[in-house]
């Protein structure tokens, strides 16, 4: 769109998350949606890359053939298998159908941001992979050979249907619930319920002291995914004020029907790909950890709890409720906010 030459500022009332008036996705300043700022600034804090985390000790336990049981490899490599694509296809969601139809600066700014982190997550795995010296082709194929992993790739992956093409456009009834759908689902499924069993296993590998170095890149990750799920909240959230006629009750009912098909889908993962549990969590306390957080979900977004189930893993609150002064991770911690203080 061509810019117009006017010495007429920009009215940061008019800024809108989608569909801005004049739609400037230039001007950083001045900012309204403060908290996609925020998330830039934690994510920058927070900044961390899979080289720096010590995997020899990965190396030895796997290689090992006694450490661990076979239960707790077949874990191990499906709980890879699915994160190896799912970031992938989160970051594909934000390049081509979130960025572009975005008119907040401030909200670009973030999604280049949580962009890169979908990146560094893949190199994670990536890392694990060559580190452990697994099959990569094996791993990174899980997603179309096991039903549970395929399940929940081609669930998610039909909503940017429509919306990954190039004559996809906001700005009407259909087509701004449709993108507020597909932000739905990528944030409250996609990162908000669709990676937690896989951490509730690393992180349980994490408690048995064993992969450590696995469970620490994870940790980082889980620790990125908390900001992106806030992330997509608050850009749900704020248009639905933005744009209140597109929360109809109908629109609400699809949201939660979309959410427990989700919960469905990762019950169905945890109890297919654990048949007996792992580390002191059976299938049950999946079940009720998923129906937990799926709740939670939820609520973050002015929806009724459907389950009302307690939290049978607290420890996981722990790591993911990271804050700044609690930090998790026992091993090392790379504190990117004193960057001053880097060796080169
Ligand atoms: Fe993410």
């Amino acid at each position: 769109m061509p810019i117009k030459k006017t010495d007429q500022r920009i009215d940061i009332n008019q800024r809108r998350i989608i569909n801005g008036a004049d739609a400037d996705v230039v001007q950083l300043h001045p900012m309204k949606h403060t908290f996609a700022w925020d998330a830039y600034n934690a994510g920058n804090a927070n900044h961390w890359l899979p080289t720096e985390i010590n995997m020899q000790q990965d190396v030895e336990q796997w290689r090992n053939p006694n450490f661990l049981t076979d239960d707790e490899r077949h874990a191990f490599k499906v709980v890879l298998g699915f994160f190896t694509t799912a970031d992938s296809i989160a970051a594909n969601n934000i390049v081509i159908a979130l960025y572009r139809h975005l008119t907040s600066p401030e909200c670009r700014m973030y999604a280049l941001r949580q962009a890169y982190e979908e990146a560094i997550h893949t190199h994670a795995y990536q890392y694990i992979v060559e580190s452990l010296g697994l099959d990569g082709g094996e791993i990174f194929n899980m997603y179309r050979e096991i039903d549970a992993i395929y399940n929940k790739a081609s669930f998610i992956l039909t909503f940017n249907e429509g919306i990954f093409s190039p004559t996809f456009q906001t700005g009407t009834f259909e087509a701004d619930q449709k993108f507020l759908e597909n932000i739905v689902v990528f944030s409250l499924i996609m990162e908000g319920i669709f990676f937690y069993s896989a951490f509730a296993v690393m992180f349980g590998f994490h408690r048995q002291n064993k992969m450590q170095g696995s469970a620490e890149q994870i940790q980082y990750i889980m620790r990125d995914e908390s900001q992106h799920l806030n992330f997509g909240i608050n850009l749900i959230n704020t248009i639905k004020e933005e744009q209140p006629e597109l929360w109809t009750p109908e629109f609400a009912q699809h949201i939660i029907d979309l959410v427990k098909e989700g919960a469905r889908l990762e019950y169905e993962f945890a109890s297919t790909v654990f048949p007996k549990g792992i580390f002191g969590m059976n299938a049950d306390a999946f079940r009720q950890y998923i129906e937990y957080i799926t709740d939670r979900r939820l609520t973050r977004v002015g929806l009724p709890k459907q389950f009302h189930s307690t939290n049978p893993f607290p420890w996981m609150s722990e790591a993911v409720d990271l804050n700044k002064e609690k930090n998790f991770f026992e091993t090392r911690v790379i504190e990117y906010k004193t960057g001053g203080t880097l060796d080169w």
